[in-house]
């Protein structure tokens, strides 16, 4: 562990890290993507052309190898289309999602994007191909610019602004103090969350990855940012495949598959329409949640 702490430290805004202990330390293993166990195979092969569509078959997969977090997984979603995954707290719903980049490696079944094993592609070219915005964002130390920028090294200035506007974050970027030159993490401007959610997603716009991963993107804010946050998010998400994990149900509604995911697995699968007429466990989350919703 000690091998990559120093390297990272001067990298990564540490704070925020370290009170989350090893669960952060893990974030950081798919932050750098520095997992010395995963690795390329030999005759690995770039992903490229990618039209989006994903198979998981018989995925079964857990942290530890006696305790699974789930078994025998079967899902398919089609280039361009959103699944929605519902379901109690820690049944597995982040881990389904990070499977796809390989940021953990399944110990059954595949995983395909456009029929091709994840695994026999390189991870770089697999993850080049995949965004994933999510509930923490981390800034790397330096400018706004450069953290929109990151891990798109040819992107110029006019790029960047442009994938800014798109994240509705351009604004309230020329209003810091050095507007695109302002320095954020650890000796930075202190950001807001919403401001921090923005940042990211236009990295995302930029990288422009035909799939993308949302994971409780908007949790931890405001209801007024939340709202200009799901807008941006709406636009991210057009024309590709997107897997999105929503705290509320009401931005599950459009989705074109929705995944209930309990600790038996996957108990429903359908759009909201088919599974409330189904009134089976979507249904009854979703009547929980709508009044308390309503009552909050
Ligand atoms: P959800 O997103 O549905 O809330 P998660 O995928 O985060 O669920 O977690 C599923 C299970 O795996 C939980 O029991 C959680 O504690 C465990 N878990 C999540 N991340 C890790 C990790 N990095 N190391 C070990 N266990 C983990
Ligand atoms: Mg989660």
């Amino acid at each position: 562990v000690e091998m990559f702490m120093n390297p990272i430290k001067r990298l990564v805004n540490f704070n925020e890290q370290l009170q989350r202990g090893m669960s952060g330390f893990s974030r950081f293993k798919e932050l750098l993507e520095v997992d010395p166990e995963i690795t390329d195979l030999p005759e690995a092969v770039d992903l490229t052309d990618v039209k989006g569509l994903i198979n998981y078959e018989n995925v079964s997969f857990g942290y530890d190898n006696d305790e699974k977090v789930f078994r025998n997984i079967n899902l398919e979603i089609k280039p361009g289309k959103t699944v929605a995954f519902v379901g109690p707290s820690g049944v597995g719903k982040s881990t389904l999602t990070k499977l796809l980049p390989r940021f953990y490696e399944i110990s059954q079944g595949r995983i395909l994007i456009d029929n091709i094993d994840i695994k026999t592609v390189s991870l770089e070219s697999l993850r080049r191909n995949i965004a994933t915005v999510q509930q923490d964002v981390f800034l790397f130390n330096g400018t706004v610019e450069e953290n929109i920028a990151y891990g798109n090294a040819e992107a110029s200035k006019a790029d960047v602004i442009e994938a800014a506007r798109k994240a509705n974050a351009h604004e309230f970027i020329l209003n810091l103090q050095h507007g695109y030159e302002t320095d954020v993490g650890e000796h930075g401007v202190k950001l807001s969350g919403g401001q921090k959610q923005r940042i990211s997603i236009a990295r995302s716009f930029l990288k422009n990855p035909p799939i993308l991963i949302l994971d409780e993107a908007t949790s931890s804010l405001d209801n007024k940012s939340e709202k200009i946050i799901q807008q941006s998010l709406d636009k991210l998400a057009r024309g590709r495949t997107t897997l999105v994990i929503a705290h509320r149900l009401s931005t599950v509604i459009n989705a074109d598959q929705i995944i209930v995911l309990t600790e038996n697995g996957i108990v429903e699968r359908g759009t909201h329409r088919e599974l409330m007429e189904q009134q089976g466990e979507y249904a009854s989350l979703y009547n929980e949640q709508f009044s308390t919703e309503l009552a909050g």
